[in-house]
């Protein structure tokens, strides 16, 4: 799939449409995928830190997100068709998963933010089962426990949010032993959709 490149990282060129299209073949197909929606903040957390640029650099999809990202992608001579925000595709999933009666687990903010989030989530997307959810304030000692009731859902979506240091280092460090389908960190969305 077509990339550009923005100081290493692999800029996804597909448009909404197409991300949304090869999205819904990976629930498809069960495979893993995280989902990175990048901003000039995300790249240049990269290039300071390299366990985060590798975090970066093998998600399977890396989409552009943020005007300065979309312009840089032109200044490097490749520019993407559109910009690709992570509020509008976490909607475009939704709307997706209304067809096919996807589940979702909601990871991330605090438990009045996250409650509130699939409560409504619910409520615009009936077609779509939120098969669990919880906030985003714990440490390592509780990943495996968080992982678990993860799993127990079988989530065809995982939207994480936990700000963007915290939340793409661990999905990207548990992907394989979550092995949602489509596994997203959202940033703040969860503080948008509940407020
Ligand atoms: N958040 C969380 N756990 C944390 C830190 C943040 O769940 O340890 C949540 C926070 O409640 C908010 C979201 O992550 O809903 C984004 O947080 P923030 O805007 O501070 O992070 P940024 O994306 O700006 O780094």
């Amino acid at each position: 799939r077509p990339v550009v490149h923005i100081f290493g990282v692999p800029v996804s060129r597909l448009n909404m449409k197409d991300t949304v299209q090869l999205l819904t073949q990976a629930v498809q197909e069960r495979r893993p995928h995280q989902v990175v929606t990048a901003n000039p903040i995300i790249v240049m957390t990269g290039l300071d830190d390299p366990d985060y640029m590798s975090v970066l650099q093998s998600a399977e999809l890396v989409v552009p997100d943020g005007a300065g990202l979309v312009w840089a992608t032109g200044v490097a001579g490749s520019p993407v068709a559109e910009r690709v925000a992570g509020y509008d595709l976490l909607h475009e999933l939704m709307k997706v998963g209304e067809d096919y009666h996807w589940k979702v687990y909601l990871l991330g903010s605090t438990p009045e933010v996250i409650q509130e989030t699939a409560n409504r989530l619910q409520k615009i997307y009936p077609g779509v089962l939120i098969a669990g959810y919880r906030d985003g304030y714990f440490g390592h000692e509780q990943d495996q426990e968080v992982i678990a009731a993860i799993k127990a859902a079988q989530p065809d979506l995982l939207f994480v949010a936990r700000g963007a240091d915290t939340q793409e280092p661990w999905i990207g460090r548990y992907k394989q032993e979550l092995g949602v389908p489509v596994m997203m960190g959202v940033g703040g969305s969860f503080d948008v959709i509940s407020g």
